[in-house]
């Protein structure tokens, strides 16, 4: 239990559960919105007041600026000198211009000496600033204003014009910074609020994306749940979870495992049941010979002799049908390494050929060889030599007397084909899909009569299989039948 508490929360931080994945999304997409529209917010409007601050102030500014001119504030014009009430006038609106905007207004005359400071400490001096200088050379209002957001205010520098001359001149300066206190304090109480509005949104996006993140994952759960029932075997029906087209793939590939599963378990039992049956066969008349003899006292030595020569042939049989079987789960087993060899498949036919014709003559079955060319493939000798022998084999014993066989061999750049032809006994159409099937015989008393098993095909398809190849039939009941192993040439592994 802790050890699985471990695990999920292992899969949580290092991202790997959908659910975190899912809980992570949600937060960043509700969050970073919100985050950079507060941040938006408060840069618009910090732009859009000082913009209103400076224009207000500007349009003040040049009010006085007239005012200056047409009092003749610098005694530019004999004809007018300027009357003491008349400058205390200006000097009072620059005063409320410099109260009202928290600043600090300065009137610079040509000859770039401070007539009025609203401090009153500069008034007589000289000043050198770049700005009053380009400020008189005629340049742009805007491009001489400053707002210095660090220490907290504006600076202008608004030229003082004198339009009654042609052309007009600019006859003086005003210097002006203001504060941008009440920028701040708007700002700071609009921030306020937006941190709680944000907090706010935090809180709800995280209940959000965890109820999302839990919802949207739960079809999975579901599957897992479904999967671990049939794991731990309480079930073992057919799942479904269709919330998702993810989840119906999931679930139907995981269904048709479970069938496949299935149907192996179906075909293992089968076969233990076909593989008891077919070993209890002989041991069953090995019993009854024993038996009768046993209970016949004085039994003469030829009648011993004759039941333990048919003892020794129930044996035999036994023997067969294991070897067979140890054949087949060799075959069976995947891990098993092939001994892939280039071998001259036209010897190896000619070898097995060799082998079997004393069989064959017995029942008077010509065996034919045919072969197109010399093939030289890459197999495993054992294997090959498996298969042939057991077509051929099955060609002969399941001939009629004095018929033949046809063996041919023929081969493209990529694979070989290795016929078996017989005049045979043939198959019967319904039963051509199970040939192949282990234990299967059309026929069981005839097969058992001549030595069968019913592994053999089984076994050659598997060997055929090993080496990626193809066996395919054509068989008529009565009239013979024919395989076709098809090989690739060379082995590419399996
Ligand atoms: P068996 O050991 O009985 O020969 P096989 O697996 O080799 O088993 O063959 C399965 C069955 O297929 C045989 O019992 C037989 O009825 C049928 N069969 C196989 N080869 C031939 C053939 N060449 N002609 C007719 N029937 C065949």
């Amino acid at each position: 239990m802790i050890a699985k508490i471990f695990g999920d929360l292992k899969e949580i931080l290092t991202l790997r559960s959908l659910q975190a994945r899912i809980f992570i999304i949600v937060l960043v997409m509700g969050i970073i919105p919100c985050v950079v529209m507060r941040y938006g917010i408060l840069d618009n409007y910090e732009e859009r007041a000082v913009e209103n601050r400076i224009s207000s102030v500007q349009n003040q500014l040049m009010v006085v600026g007239n005012h200056l001119i047409s009092n003749n504030y610098f005694n530019l014009k004999p004809e007018g000198f300027t009357s003491s009430v008349s400058k205390e006038v200006i000097n009072a609106e620059l005063e409320m211009i410099s109260n009202l905007y928290e600043g600090r207004v300065m009137i610079i005359d040509s000859s770039l000496r401070v007539v009025r400071d609203t401090y009153g400490i500069s008034e007589g001096k000289t000043i050198v600033s770049e700005e009053v200088i380009r400020c008189f050379q005629g340049e742009n209002v805007s491009n001489l204003t400053n707002y210095d957001r660090e220490h907290g205010y504006i600076e202008m520098t608004t030229p003082i014009i004198d339009s009654s001359m042609e052309p007009s001149v600019i006859v003086g300066v005003m210097l002006t910074s203001i504060s941008n206190d009440a920028i701040v304090n708007t700002m700071e109480a609009v921030n306020r609020r937006g941190v709680i509005l944000q907090n706010l949104i935090v809180v709800v996006v995280m209940a959000l994306a965890m109820t999302l993140s839990v919802l949207l994952t739960r079809p999975f759960n579901r599957v897992t749940e479904a999967i671990r029932e049939v794991k731990e075997g309480y079930s073992d029906e057919s799942i479904s979870v269709t919330d998702y087209a993810e989840t119906v793939h999931i679930v139907d590939a995981f269904n048709q495992l479970l069938k496949r599963m299935r149907d192996l378990d179906v075909s293992r039992q089968e076969f233990v049941e076909n593989v008891s049956h077919e070993l209890k066969t002989p041991m069953a008349a090995i019993k009854v010979l024993a038996d009768s003899l046993l209970v016949q006292q004085d039994a003469p030595v030829e009648l011993y002799q004759e039941f333990l020569g048919d003892i020794t042939s129930e044996i035999d049989r036994e023997n067969r049908i294991i070897t067979d079987l140890l054949a087949l789960v060799k075959m069976d087993k995947k891990a098993q390494e092939l001994n892939i060899v280039s071998l001259n498949v036209n010897d190896l036919t000619e070898l097995i050929l060799k082998r079997l014709r004393p069989i064959a003559r017995k029942k008077d079955v010509e065996v034919v060889f045919e072969s197109m060319r010399p093939v030289t493939a890459e197999v495993d000798e054992v294997k090959m030599t498996l298969i042939m022998t057991n077509l051929v084999e099955n060609a002969i014993k399941y001939n009629k007397d004095h018929g033949w066989v046809k063996v041919e061999l023929d081969a493209d750049h990529q694979y070989f084909t290795f016929r078996v032809s017989d005049s045979g006994v043939g198959i019967p159409e319904d039963a051509l899909a199970h040939i192949y099937d282990r234990f299967y015989r059309v026929d069981k008393s005839h097969s058992r009569e001549i030595g069968g098993t019913g592994l053999g095909l089984a076994i050659t398809k598997s060997a055929v299989l090993v080496h990626r190849g193809t066996i395919t039939v054509t068989s008529k009941e009565g009239q013979g039948s024919s395989f076709s192993v098809r090989i690739p040439l060379f082995y590419t592994g399996s």
